[in-house]
């Protein structure tokens, strides 16, 4: 069976095809590196779609509700750090510090399965991978509120 090497010269002689990195035309290429940019390439075989719409959606909102509330407890720790707030004021048992715990948990619990399990999930029908996308913007829109309603 032929190399990717040569698959891949076989594919691009004579034929017009964009480097994926700088858009070089890789026409008549002999080798697997772009003459151009200098990346290594390789012939590989792709989904005509994708699906990304819906990992996407998750990610971000995931995403935002680890990096808001990851955000808060960094601030408070450089604060206590630079000792302009007193650890003995802080209220880190307060139902409201409870529920960033718990959002913080979930968010990355969730970020972790979303980009580990994501695979399985592209498989399942428009409706499920949508329910589950927006299902990733529940702790975010807790904190978000949370955050709104304390005036933090
Ligand atoms: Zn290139």
């Amino acid at each position: 069976m032929a190399g990717n090497l040569e698959l891949l010269s076989v594919y691009l002689s004579g034929q017009s095809e964009p480097c994926p990195a700088c858009r070089y035309d890789l026409r008549d290429l002999r080798g697997r590196t772009c003459p151009e940019c200098g990346e290594r390439l390789r012939l590989a075989v792709g989904l005509v779609e994708p699906k990304l719409g819906t990992f996407l959606v998750g990610v971000v909102g995931l995403a935002v509700a680890v990096g808001f509330v990851g955000l808060g407890f960094l601030f408070v720790a450089i604060e206590v750090l630079a000792g302009r707030l007193k650890p003995s004021n802080l209220s880190l048992a307060e139902p409201q510090m409870l529920i960033a715990y718990l959002a913080l948990l979930f968010s990355s619990l969730g970020l972790f399965a979303w980009l580990r399990h994501y695979r399985r999930l592209r498989r399942k029908s428009d409706g499920v991978r949508w329910t589950y996308a927006v299902l990733c913007w529940v702790p975010a829109l807790i904190t978000l509120a949370l955050e709104s309603v304390l005036e933090l």
